[in-house]
């Protein structure tokens, strides 16, 4: 099982509707993917509030139909965005947990948490996930584990991967890099080729649909060098929007056959989503399949069914949406389709058998690469780049990645036009300087507005952020100015002004107007992970002295039901027996009002009467 005790990286596939953790196990030479305290290779990337804890993963999926308000799942798609973002309006009207607005447009997450409203941002959530994530890795390993490389999607922009790494601050990890899903993927098929024995150049298309996001992206492998070509996709397409549009499509007729409607029932819509979701499943091998959902609005049950050819009729725009962004990476990477030396799917949506065809025939009958787990290929990806960023890592196969910028990154000007900087597609990390001029005389600063985005007008652009740069109030239009940006390895960006005739200069890591955390925020955030944490192991500390209490009581009560046992006792013992087991009774009835170490003490006091008196095993 685990090694010595050493410095452990492992890899994060930090997803929309699962995650999954993967680890390089250098004396064997390969990658090992975590399984997680139910015996699951993926956790749900679901959060849970009750009364009186807090349930990550597995637990807190199981409770969701009994407590749909206070289980939060889906948060990546709302992670480094606005409220106010068209895309997620739909999303609101189906989620049963509440989303706000706090004064920033930021949304916030409202929870029930210890009889207590909360107000938790998707970093906060996320770092909560990262966080059992990261658990799951130290149990297997027998050791603490901080460093961490967690994947995004490809499409990811600069204020999604900013929050993402925010939120493994908050869970107090080391984020070492945040790499691309696709490209992750790519890693892992990569060295399943390398071990068997494929060598030479290869261009490899990686289709990456999940959850809640779409990615593609075309690679070269040449030897040790992966070498991101192009890249497209869409980070509010996957999985849920089909489970979204097959409640609809029950939701209606449910309404039609009862005329009830379903609509804002939240434990309703919940119970009848994991319903769609597993009949969505089911279609990827059968032809048709049936929802049953006993008792799913009162007293009525809803029995129906659902073709392979309905599901895919209800979906169709989504997997056209799919291929449309395919041929753009195409277009982009200036390769022809039969260039093309593999299609690789990663992604539990690549299994639905409409995606697949619609793929194939783009690429004409081409064989869909299927050796690696679509589950698990992210993580995998992930466990290696980890180890490759471990430097005591001696025995890792020394690949190179060479990713790209998915988005074109510019500044307005002239007003409202983009000048691009940066051209999507730009290898990173990357730094480029760009000549300016002043488009007004004598101003003491100049905006500097910046975008990212491929439309000539930069306000149809995204907006990441402003600053101003002071410079000489005497000068004029047409005086120069240089503006420089620079991506990370995390494509994560910076920009400098500078006004050479004034030495003045100003920049900025992209901040504010995108609902992006403060430090102070983050900080705030970090001591209350802890303060969660803190209360969970309470938590779990407390229903373990009040098991440990439970099972003495269950195996005196087992012991006296003995008639033999009983004999052997003196009518005083047995008075006595009798006393404190309903004495614990009373005590475990009201074990909500009761602290953690009342119920030590009581174990200890019970068995410290009853075991010289019998034997208890
Ligand atoms: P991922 O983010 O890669 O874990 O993908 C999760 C998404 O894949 C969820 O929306 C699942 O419902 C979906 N999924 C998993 N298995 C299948 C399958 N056999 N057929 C269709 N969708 C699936």
């Amino acid at each position: 099982m685990a090694e010595q005790k050493k410095e452990w990286a492992v890899g994060i596939d930090l997803g929309t509707t699962y995650s999954c953790v993967a680890v390089w196990l250098e004396e064997q030479c390969r990658v090992e993917i975590i399984h997680n305290d139910q015996g699951n290779r993926t956790t749900p990337s679901s959060v849970a509030f009750t009364d009186n804890q807090r349930l990550i993963g597995d637990a807190a999926k199981h409770q969701a139909a009994t407590n749909p308000t206070n289980t939060v799942f889906d948060v990546k798609r709302l992670i480094g965005r606005r409220y106010s973002d068209p895309i997620i309006r739909d999303d609101l009207k189906l989620w049963p947990f509440k989303v706000i607005a706090d004064s920033d447009d930021k949304p916030m997450i409202a929870v029930s948490y210890k009889g207590q409203k909360k107000h938790l941002s998707a970093e906060e959530i996320s770092s909560m996930i990262l966080t059992k994530m990261r658990e799951t890795a130290e149990a297997y390993l027998e050791s603490g584990v901080k460093n961490v490389v967690v994947t995004v999607p490809a499409y990811f922009n600069d204020s999604q991967r900013q929050a993402t790494k925010d939120a493994g601050t908050i869970a107090g990890l080391n984020v070492m890099r945040i790499i691309n899903e696709p490209t992750a993927a790519a890693l892992a098929y990569g060295l399943d080729k390398r071990a068997k024995c494929v060598v030479g150049e290869r261009n490899i298309f990686i289709f990456d649909f999940g959850g809640g996001t779409f990615d593609v992206s075309l690679l070269t492998i040449k030897g040790d060098v992966f070498e991101v070509k192009a890249t497209a996709g869409d980070t509010h397409l996957g999985g849920e929007d089909m489970d979204n549009r097959v409640v609809k499509y029950f939701v209606q007729e449910f309404n039609r056959k009862n005329k009830v409607d379903i609509n804002g029932n939240p434990k309703t819509l919940r119970r009848l989503r994991t319903a769609c979701e597993r009949a969505k499943r089911t279609l990827s091998y059968a032809v048709s399949t049936t929802i049953e959902v006993d008792a799913l609005s009162g007293s009525i049950d809803f029995y129906s069914s659902l073709s392979r050819a309905r599901f895919e009729e209800l979906n169709m725009d989504l997997f056209k949406r799919c291929m449309e962004t395919v041929d753009k990476c195409l277009v982009d990477s200036k390769m022809d389709k039969s260039d093309v030396d593999d299609v690789v799917l990663v992604g539990g949506s690549s299994r639905i058998p409409k995606v697949q065809q619609l793929l194939q025939d783009y690429f004409k009958g081409k064989e869909l690469c299927m050796s690696i787990n679509p589950d698990e290929a992210v993580a995998y990806g992930a466990a290696i780049q980890a180890a490759l960023l471990t430097k005591s890592n001696k025995f890792v196969p020394n690949l190179l990645l060479l990713d790209v910028t998915p988005l074109s990154l510019g500044v307005a000007i002239c007003e409202d036009l983009m000048s691009v900087v940066i051209p999507r597609n730009t290898i990173i990390p990357v730094q480029k300087k760009e000549g300016f001029e002043r488009n007004k005389d004598f101003r003491s600063s100049v905006s500097i507005n910046v975008f990212e985005g491929e439309r000539t007008r930069a306000s149809d652009n995204n907006f990441l952020g402003s600053f101003k740069l002071y410079g000489n109030p005497d000068a004029l239009r047409g005086h120069p100015l240089s503006v420089t940006f620079s991506i990370d390895v995390d494509g994560i960006l910076t920009v400098i002004a500078e006004e050479e005739s004034s030495g003045s200069k100003n920049w900025i890591t992209i901040t504010n107007n995108q609902g992006r955390l403060s430090t102070q925020q983050i900080m705030r955030m970090i001591e209350d992970a802890e303060k969660y944490k803190a209360e969970d192991e309470k938590y779990q500390k407390k229903v373990e002295a009040v098991n440990a209490l439970d099972d003495f009581v269950y195996k005196i009560r087992h012991a006296i039901d003995d008639v033999d046992n009983r004999n052997k006792l003196r009518l005083r013992d047995q008075v006595k027996i009798n006393m404190a087991i309903a004495e614990t009774k009373k005590l475990l009835d009201a074990s909500k009002q009761t602290e953690t170490e009342v119920f030590v003490d009581h174990l200890k006091a019970v068995k410290s009467l009853i075991e010289p008196i019998m034997k208890i095993n």
